[in-house]
């Protein structure tokens, strides 16, 4: 049999899709990307774009920090329109309860070498005055950033076409066959692998695949430059991300390069439709204004949603379908996509191409969440 003509076609540009594209095409395979709408236009336009560490499990820490050093050395070549903001994220701690997590966070994060110091009750209020008075303090995490991921992704687009990798917009995946891809449009791409980074549509695409939609609210203002100096969150964030049944809104805000302020956020189960729902805006506004009572007063320009591709575990998934060893996974992301997009890359092209890899990878392997017939 002839050589197929691509060694891997990757469905999805999104932010994963794209980083995947361009770890692999600069790596020497030959890469096609199918993507039915546009660049980044999917839950990577959705999001936010903090570029996280977080310590759920020591699984996720190694994820996160990881691909955070990835971002830092990525940094000097992303374009200005990425909108890359060093801003650092404080965790606040709202009470004494909440002080004990951070101090508990922060020998977490030194013992691991990551920049991090605990701020007393003035210090934060210093830091960020435009928080309510009297809390209780916070965590600073200096190296944590912002991105405006769509345009990230476009960037990482660009290089992936630089180096050799073929961009198929307006189709899609539909279904594939050991060494065939088949697209919408009819066309049939001859491939050596299939790497499904298409978010929560790959539930649809592989049978079994215990993955669900988490809807997310976002709001963005007009412009008001040093109302927030960080990445602003709340300590029950935790609370709210770990929840798996029930609706929950945390205290999210985010500073933007353009003076704008990002608000968030919220999380939903059992609903895939997009519509902006008033009663959860609202809640999720009451309680930014819970933390940030001026915040009430400034102008919003826009409100939408989007949907996280959530997995059981809270862990993506990241290499080989169990039964398939053509089809590769890079979903799952949940709301730390970006962050770990380049990580997410850097693992699957050590797995491709028999590297050895940079973080064990055994934790993200899709088997875990597979059901089998
Ligand atoms: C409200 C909200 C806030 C968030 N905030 C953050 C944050 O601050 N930091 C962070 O790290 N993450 C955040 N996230 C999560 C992050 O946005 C996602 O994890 C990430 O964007 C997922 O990227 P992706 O490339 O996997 O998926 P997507 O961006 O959804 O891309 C998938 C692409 O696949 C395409 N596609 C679908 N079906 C097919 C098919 N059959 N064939 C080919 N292509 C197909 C889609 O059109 C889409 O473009 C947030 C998410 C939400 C919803």
């Amino acid at each position: 049999m002839s050589k197929p003509s691509y060694d891997v076609v990757i469905a999805g540009a999104g932010i994963v899709g794209t980083a995947c594209a361009a770890e692999l095409s600069e790596s020497g395979l030959r890469v096609a990307v199918v993507e039915p709408k546009m660049v980044g236009g999917g839950a990577t336009a959705a999001g936010m774009g903090h570029l996280a560490v977080m310590d759920d499990s020591p699984d996720q820490f190694a994820l996160t920090r990881y691909s955070q050093l990835l971002w830092k050395a990525l940094v000097p070549e992303l374009p200005d329109d990425a909108e890359y903001l060093p801003c650092g994220s404080l965790w606040i701690a709202a009470d004494d309860f909440e002080m004990a997590e951070v101090h508990r966070k922060f020998a977490y994060y030194r013992d691991r070498n990551v920049p991090v110091e605990v701020l007393d009750s003035q210090s934060l209020a210093e830091a960020e005055p435009n928080l309510r008075p009297g809390m209780a303090g916070a965590l600073l995490m200096s190296d944590d950033s912002v991105v405006y991921s769509p345009n990230a992704a476009r960037y990482l687009a660009e290089k992936a076409k630089r180096y050799g990798a073929d961009f198929r917009l307006h189709q899609s995946l539909t279904s594939f066959t050991k060494n065939y891809a088949h697209l919408s449009n009819g066309t049939i791409l001859n491939t050596e692998w299939i790497l499904l980074a298409n978010g929560t549509a790959a539930a649809n695409l592989v049978p079994g695949l215990q993955m669900q939609p988490r809807k997310g609210h976002l709001l963005i203002t007009d412009r008001y430059p040093g109302f927030v100096n960080h990445q602003l969150i709340e300590l029950g964030y935790l609370k709210s991300a770990h929840s798996v049944s029930t609706d929950s809104v945390a205290f999210n805000v985010q500073p933007r390069r353009t003076g704008q302020l990002l608000i968030g956020s919220s999380r939903q189960y059992g609903t895939n439709n997009p519509a902006v729902e008033s009663a959860m805006l609202s809640k999720m506004l009451a309680r930014a204004v819970e933390y940030m009572p001026n915040i009430g007063t400034l102008q919003s320009i826009r409100t939408w949603t989007g949907f996280r591709a959530a997995t059981p575990d809270k862990l993506p998934l990241i290499g080989p379908h169990p039964d398939f060893d053509h089809l590769y996974l890079a979903t799952g992301h949940e709301g730390l996509g970006i962050s770990t997009s380049l990580a997410t890359a850097k693992i699957l092209a050590d797995q491709l191409l028999h590297r050895s890899p940079s973080i064990a990878f055994a934790p993200y392997l899709p088997a875990r969440v597979m059901q089998h017939a």
